[in-house]
């Protein structure tokens, strides 16, 4: 199995909207991650960047949020640096619901993509999946994928009620959990301060905890949209 990390675009807005109470009204700009794993049994996609649409500068948004990205970050674009195109995709695990990970799912046509069923419980979820064309698979808590303990979806609510994270076992470099957005940074799951934005915050709270508890189990742990931590990683084609 590979794990490649792929980076669409960024997102420019302020720093205490990813920590609680940290610099406020402070900019910042974060990256926006999706992970791409090759399993002898299929090709996984972990969430998908942000939608073609976010590279045109006509993209009206309020500065809470700002998408930043060119048509060479979008996720066929970026999947074409391995040397695959979207028809290479078995399988896609959306984290959630939010644009800057599900985004690019309008690239892919009749793929198994997995959401929790919880994902649908808020703005319009079903409307949500019924505008792709995809084998949705709907989840109630954890999933291995393959069978084989190797690729497993778990359960990580709060930063929406259906969130979902996602558990690498690579051979050589150990277990990797992709957190997406239930841990935004390194100082959420090092200091104990909450994200700034979250849907349910006990859910939160006990999703830190347990991701927490992971990363003092060995886990290596790889956060949603920490500028620093991202940096220190080769992304595709390099792979890990
Ligand atoms: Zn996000």
């Amino acid at each position: 199995m590979k794990l490649y990390l792929f980076q669409c675009g960024t997102i420019k807005t302020f720093k205490h909207l990813l920590v609680k109470n940290a610099g406020i009204g402070q900019p910042c700009e974060v990256p926006v991650p999706f992970f791409l794993i090759t399993h002898p049994d299929g090709n996984v996609l972990f969430d998908t960047g942000q939608p073609l649409a976010a590279a045109s500068a006509s993209q009206g948004q309020d500065g809470n949020y700002l998408p930043v990205m060119t048509p060479d970050d979008y996720v066929i674009a970026q999947l074409a640096q391995t040397g695959m195109h979207p028809s290479d995709i078995t399988r896609i695990v959306i984290s959630h619901r939010h644009a800057d990970h599900a985004g690019g799912l309008e690239a892919f046509r009749d793929v198994i993509c997995y959401l929790q069923k919880k994902e649908l419980t808020y703005d319009d979820g079903q409307n949500f999946i019924s505008q792709y064309p995809l084998r949705w698979q709907l989840l109630n808590g954890d999933h291995d994928i393959f069978g084989d303990g190797k690729i497993k979806i778990i359960s990580t609510p709060g930063h929406t009620p259906g969130h979902q994270s996602l558990l690498v076992k690579l051979e050589k470099r150990g277990d990797i959990l992709l957190t997406s957005d239930s841990v935004y940074t390194e100082e959420i799951l090092e200091e104990g301060i909450l994200p700034g934005v979250f849907f349910n915050q006990d859910d939160t709270v006990k999703t830190i905890n347990m991701i927490k508890a992971m990363r003092r189990d060995g886990i290596r742990i790889i956060t949603g949209h920490d500028p620093q931590a991202w940096g220190s990683f080769k992304l595709a084609p390099k792979f890990m």
